[in-house]
């Protein structure tokens, strides 16, 4: 008894916490240019974080234990072992600071950002892990050394770690030349910073799993007639003009998701025709739908309509902002 009481007591002191918030993210754009040898595509896209976030709270402990990583999340639909990209974060801060690897790490994840569903939910949690680790072990990593280690666990988990950089005031980090929204090139992970869009952001996901793997192996460039205008939609966000924003924003795989699930189709029809004239498009390879206003009262209006008409259509919404 006294032994565990003792244990108990050392872990109270030693037992170091941090939570941060980890944001989603929609796309602005998508064009495709190119597969590679690799299996990725190379990419043009203009992402932007969103209010929308996940909680993340990691704990460790300083006194040496067998080092293990401990995950729990408010949902059990969130996986709980080595395929929680949160946890695959983790154990490769331990590879990499080997004299903090026999640490007991504990994970609980607030999960509020629909899964799968194209608003990279899963690489924001395993950014935060990273900025997480990197504060409680005192690292000292910067956001770039940050970016370099998130990107070998997803193409997004880079912009997840400047967009949680910026917004995440208990981390530190001078916002001098980091932005919660980004032109992404290569796989995504070639960052340029942008300003940040100032809109209110109607999302509807629609009760459909789909696969970012499945929706590029569909994806013929030959077929590809509509593609953003990524200069102007860039240009668009230095001058914060909206009107030209929503004229040069477009996601090359808006069709191939829509052709393979015909329900994608339908609630876009559907949230274009209550939502105009806000700007309606997909994120990332679905399903999730958003319609983009810097109107606060057509915002409220359409998350309204989509509550009224939420007998009808199955799926989950959400009114934010997006984040600057
Ligand atoms: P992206 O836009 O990067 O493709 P997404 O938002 O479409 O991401 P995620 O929410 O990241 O998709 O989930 C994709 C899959 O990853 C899920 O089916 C889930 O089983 C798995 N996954 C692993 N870890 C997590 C996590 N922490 N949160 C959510 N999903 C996770």
């Amino acid at each position: 008894f006294h032994k565990i009481m003792n244990r108990l007591y050392n872990r109270g002191k030693s037992m170091k916490q941090i939570q941060i918030n980890a944001y989603a993210k929609i796309n602005l754009s998508i064009d495709v240019l190119r597969g590679r040898d690799d299996g990725y595509h190379d990419v043009a896209m203009v992402l932007q974080k969103i209010d929308l976030h996940d909680a993340v709270t990691v704990s460790c402990c300083e006194d040496p234990s067998e080092g293990a990583i401990e995950l729990s999340a408010n949902i059990q639909t969130v996986p709980m072992g080595q395929d929680n990209i949160a946890w695959k974060a983790s154990g490769l801060m331990k590879q990499l600071f080997p004299h903090k690897s026999r640490e007991t790490i504990r994970i609980h994840i607030e999960k509020r950002i629909p899964m799968a569903a194209g608003l990279a939910g899963g690489s924001a949690d395993a950014a935060a892990v990273l900025h997480a680790l990197n504060a409680l072990w005192q690292c000292n990593l910067s956001v770039a050394e940050l970016m370099e280690i998130g990107v070998k666990l997803g193409a997004d988990v880079p912009f997840c770690i400047m967009g949680q950089a910026v917004k995440n005031a208990v981390l530190n980090f001078d916002k001098g030349s980091i932005s919660t929204c980004a032109f992404a090139e290569g796989i995504g992970e070639k960052l340029t910073p942008l300003p940040p869009l100032k809109a209110f952001a109607v999302l509807f996901t629609p009760p459909v799993f789909v696969s970012t793997a499945e929706i590029y192996k569909s994806l013929d460039l030959n077929k590809v007639r509509t593609r953003p205008d990524t200069h102007s939609l860039i240009l668009g966000l230095r001058e914060q003009d909206f009107e030209k924003i929503k004229a040069s924003m477009y996601n090359v795989l808006e069709e191939v998701s829509v052709e393979k699930y015909p329900v994608i189709g339908e609630n876009r029809a559907w949230l274009q025709s209550i939502s105009s004239p806000a700007k309606t498009m997909m994120s990332g390879s679905g399903p999730t739908l958003f319609a983009l206003t810097q109107d606060k009262n057509l915002a409220n209006a359409i998350f309204k309509k989509i509550q009224e008409d939420e007998g009808k259509k199955e799926g989950n919404a959400f009114l934010t902002e997006t984040s600057y």
